[in-house]
């Protein structure tokens, strides 16, 4: 029925222009290497034309934790998106960030919003409590000492209550918890629904995030099982490398657009100043 079906080895920019790749870091946030110049280099490198920069944003106490810009920085980063539009005409590059939600957040996220004409906000859960971010590695023992079952439903409930606020116009890495292999035994397909029927009537897409493949879990953000129901609910999808170094950008796109269309997709979003549109890939 695709192209990919019966001739996988033929997915390449020749035949099918990539998705955009919406998901990547910089320097700034104290764990990616790499200028946005040279990331936008290595997308026209692999056929992209189309990118967009979303670092971690700042909190609003700069003390929260280690790995995301200050909030003084965040012009800085602003400009140096800007120095690698001017740099790469050829490439569209879009000014995001990828937003931390945890409860209470909304008000500094609405003063982020302001500063700056965004392209979109990626609203991502990481924190399940104010002090755990479940894909943090140096936080590894904290899953021992809890059921699974209840970390992905504190984990749900709070992507669920990210997408009802309407700050943001993808939501990220949608089981995240899954990073490091610790599942429930129980079925999550009523966490799943819940968060997705709240990403549809907000108008909220979900990503492709190729991260997952280079973890423990060795499998894209989110599952084909949460897939599947996104699909059937109608919420769309962009896609993300989450790329935390330049030869990271696009990684695996064959992949996760195979799958996106296995699932159903044909088409994904794209975002002006906060504006969707759609396009076929
Ligand atoms: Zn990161
Ligand atoms: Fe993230
Ligand atoms: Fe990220
Ligand atoms: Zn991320």
């Amino acid at each position: 029925m695709f192209l990919f079906d019966t001739q996988p080895s033929t997915l390449n920019t020749q035949t099918m222009p990539l998705p955009a790749d919406y998901h990547m870091h910089t320097p700034l946030c104290r764990h990616a290497a790499g200028e946005p110049a040279e990331y936008a280099a290595r997308a026209v490198a692999v056929g992209l034309t189309e990118i967009g920069f979303s670092d971690h944003s700042p909190m609003r106490r700069d003390d929260f934790d280690d790995w995301r810009m200050r909030f003084d920085q965040l012009d800085e980063y602003v400009g140096k998106v800007r120095g690698a539009q001017a740099q790469f005409p050829q490439l569209t590059i879009r000014l995001a960030l990828e937003v931390d939600f945890l409860p209470g957040q909304e008000g500094w996220i609405r003063e982020l919003a302001a500063r700056h004409p965004w392209d979109y906000f990626i609203g991502s859960v990481h924190y399940v409590s104010d002090s755990w971010a479940v894909d943090d590695p140096r936080k590894l023992s904290e899953w021992k000492s809890r059921d699974p079952w209840d970390v992905w439903s504190v984990y749900f409930e709070r992507l669920t209550m990210a997408a009802e606020t309407g700050l943001f116009e993808i939501i990220g890495h949608a089981d995240l918890p899954k990073k490091f292999g610790c599942r429930p035994d129980r079925d999550c397909t009523p966490l799943y629904e819940r968060f997705l029927n709240a990403a549809k009537t907000h108008d909220c897409a979900i990503e492709l995030n190729t991260a997952g493949l280079r973890k423990d879990c060795k499998e894209i953000y989110p599952s084909r099982r949460i897939l599947d129901l996104a699909f059937q609910t109608g919420v769309p999808i962009t896609f993300g490398s989450d790329a935390h170094a330049p030869q990271e950008v696009g990684i695996h796109f064959a992949e996760a657009v195979q799958l996106a269309r296995e699932v159903g997709y044909g088409e994904s979003c794209r975002f002006t100043r906060r504006n969707r549109e759609m396009v076929t890939f």
